[in-house]
């Protein structure tokens, strides 16, 4: 058999620091970057005799996320403790929701090459972060300041086929924490964090394999390389006669392998029990009610109006609507041009690569790209220019009209300004137009070149382009 005969299954837990003001059972801040310990308390330190209080915003951002991920949310949950020593865990032991979740069976739904497929979602807990261990030559320290911020675990069902799918879940999953502002779901900085669960199967068995969790991968392009490299080695090991073992792995960057940290922990090894500091978490229908009023729109249903509204292809309104903030972006550029269509064409091709993956800030002044679109939909500048005043643009913010007229940067639609040239530029390129005469179409490119030349760029071309045909023909 070959490495086509198998197929991937791939479930995802993903951990999502929530952008609370306090902690999840104390009042500690949560400020990112603050000196080591300055963000503590008894509480959050595990001192003897403190009691926590569980933050409300923590349900609240909880609830939330349930509600956009079409999940139950339950009305009593419940805190456990997970019993385990590391040495950036004061408390010995994790404040976290096993037995009863506070979100249970919801989907997300990911378009990929295949279609649009759904990825279930078995739950969503709440639970608190760790501590950060800082190594240095000659020791190691502790900074307890992460220690109790909140997190949700979000975790998938083993539904994803594919690194695509399973990047096209973590990119949802992202937009809807940003989209609800439970979180900034930035991988590089930690907020958002994703252990990836790999099993693989012959295709048409309905059994699934042994699973290995790589853990903590801290971005999309990690991920789907991390998926790939670890698929090729589970095969590699059954096709060798072997057997896997259920484990933990992590991912080299360096080397694009995983390695093998430690054999998987059970639920029992770590001893649950219910935190008998923490009374159950009630939620009454009222509030869930309530939150629901407090989403904003959506991604899907951005998607639907920008399609309705502006005549966008299914593609576009999906790359429009990704991220929140190019969302937010475009609904503000657009407000301020009467060209959607043209403006969807620059933001698209020119302006997206600057929304990088962990982008929250616009690159550029949305009504600055609207102006833009309006002098490409009034003929007032070609296509060239205004790829030239976009990366401007990305530099600083200016008034594209402005600019234009100062810099004489109008597109030349005169028709009387334009035939010296064109008359040149035949002259100049007496092969061309013997090569165009006979039947070579594409010899036209090197006549419209020289006008664009002589011309700085500013011509019309589909007008340049005609007049040079009726220059030859005649
Ligand atoms: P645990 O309790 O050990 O964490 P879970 O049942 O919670 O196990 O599953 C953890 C993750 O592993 C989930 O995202 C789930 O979809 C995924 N998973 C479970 N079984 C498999 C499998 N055979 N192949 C791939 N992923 C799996
Ligand atoms: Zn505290
Ligand atoms: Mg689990």
């Amino acid at each position: 058999m070959s490495i086509n005969d198998y197929e991937r299954v791939i479930g995802l837990e993903v951990h999502v620091e929530l952008n609370t003001k306090h902690k999840a059972f104390c009042e500690c801040p949560t400020t990112f970057g603050a000196p080591p310990n300055s963000q503590v308390c008894p509480v959050c330190l595990g001192m003897p005799g403190a009691l926590p209080v569980l933050n409300r915003e923590v349900v609240d951002f909880a609830i939330k996320a349930g509600i956009a991920t079409h999940c139950t949310i339950e009305s009593v949950s419940r805190f456990d403790r997970k019993n385990y020593f590391y040495p950036d865990s004061p408390k010995a032991y994790q404040t976290t929701q096993n037995d009863f979740p506070i979100c249970t069976n919801g989907y997300v739904e990911v378009a990929s090459e295949e279609g649009t497929r759904k990825i279930r979602i078995s739950q969503i807990h709440m639970e608190e972060d760790a501590g950060k261990l800082i190594h240095h030559s000659e020791g190691t320290e502790i900074d307890c300041n992460r220690c109790g911020v909140p997190l949700l675990e979000i975790v998938s069902a083993p539904d994803a086929r594919s690194a695509e799918e399973a990047v096209a879940y973590l990119r949802k999953l992202r937009a809807i924490v940003r989209y609800t502002g439970i979180s900034d779901g930035k991988m590089n900085e930690g907020s958002l964090r994703c252990d990836v669960n790999l099993s693989v199967r012959k295709k048409g068995d309905e059994a699934f394999g042994t699973r290995v969790e790589i853990k903590n991968i801290n971005s999309f392009n990690f991920v789907a390389r991390a998926i790939e490299s670890e698929f090729k080695r589970q095969v590699e090991v059954l096709e060798g006669g072997g057997q896997l073992v259920q484990e933990t792995r992590r991912f080299d960057e360096k080397t694009g392998q995983t390695y093998s940290m430690r054999s998987k922990e059970d639920a029992s090894d770590y001893r649950y029990f219910p935190d008998p500091d923490l009374v159950p978490v009630r939620v009454t229908r009222e509030e869930v009610e309530a939150i629901r009023k407090t989403i904003p729109r959506m991604a899907d249903e951005r998607k639907a109006s920008y399609m309705e509204a502006y005549q966008l292809t299914p593609y576009e309104a999906e790359r429009l609507t990704e991220d929140k903030e190019m969302s937010d972006f475009f609904e503000e550029a657009v407000a301020h041009t009467s060209y959607p269509k043209t403006l969807v064409n620059v933001l698209l091709t020119d302006v997206s690569p600057s929304f990088t993956e962990d982008t929250v800030e616009y690159p550029m002044n949305p009504i600055s790209l609207g102006v833009l679109a309006d002098l490409l939909g009034n003929d007032e500048i070609n296509s060239n220019t205004g790829r030239r005043l976009v990366k401007a643009l990305l530099e600083n913010d200016f008034d594209p009209k402005a600019y234009v007229e100062e810099h004489q940067l109008a597109q030349i639609n005169d028709r009387t300004v334009l035939e010296p040239t064109i008359q040149a530029a035949v002259a100049a390129n007496e092969r061309a137009v013997k090569d165009y005469l006979g039947g070579k179409e594409t010899a036209l490119r090197a006549i419209i070149g020289f006008v664009m030349k002589k011309t700085q760029g500013k011509a019309n071309p589909l007008l340049v382009e005609t007049m040079i045909r009726e220059a030859i023909e005649e």
